[in-house]
């Protein structure tokens, strides 16, 4: 199986927020519209915003457009919350509790009523509570982020280093040689799925 096939189906990049932390989140979907305007979100169960996404009653999405500014996609999406504070350096706006981030096309407010488990993910149905548009620009798909993770990443390989990028989930290692075993600690793929920039 191709492991990149999914980034065939279009979706967008968001990043998930909720009190206390929150991460980059790919896998949004409208479930519902009219007086029952609901959304359903996946979060990894490894990822600490999926801990924080249990605990609380609120969460948000800002969907981010293609000018998205790459340390937004860095902090909240090659991170964890267990190590760092993700919104220390990035503009935010809190909306009734849960932070939003400036630099996004649009954000959406949901209260959660749901929460469905599998082995790996859970997946999270929200009500939209509120919302705001900020730009009419294009959001950003999964897809066109797969394809020029290097320029929204803004990947560098100067100063003679080498850059190898995930082409999974865009994680950026720096390193002359990729250790042949080496695993993604963002998405979970192996070296194969690794590409060399230098
Ligand atoms: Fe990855």
């Amino acid at each position: 199986m191709d492991t990149l096939v999914a980034s065939k189906i279009t979706h967008g990049m968001y990043v998930l927020t909720t009190i206390g932390g929150g991460c980059i989140v790919d896998a949004v979907a409208q479930v519902s519209g009219g007086d029952n305007p609901l959304i359903a979100v996946s979060v990894m169960k490894k990822n600490y915003t999926n801990e924080l996404m249990h605990k609380e009653n609120k969460f948000a999405l800002s969907v981010l457009g293609k000018d998205v500014k790459a340390d937004i996609i860095k902090t909240f999406g090659f991170n964890s919350g267990r190590d760092i504070n993700k919104f220390k350096d990035i503009a935010v706006t809190d909306v009734g509790g849960v932070k939003v981030i400036d630099n996004a096309l649009a954000h959406i407010v949901c209260e959660k009523v749901d929460a469905i488990e599998n082995a790996t993910h859970t997946l999270f149905l929200g009500k939209i509570i509120d919302g705001e548009i900020n730009s009419d620009d294009e959001p950003m798909s999964y897809g066109y982020y797969q394809k020029h993770k290097d320029e929204v990443l803004k990947v560098t390989t100067s100063n003679g280093k080498t850059a190898w990028i995930c082409k999974v989930c865009g994680y950026i290692y720096y390193g002359d040689e990729l250790p042949k075993d080496y695993i993604c600690p963002v998405c979970g793929v192996g070296a194969d799925k690794f590409e060399k920039r230098s």
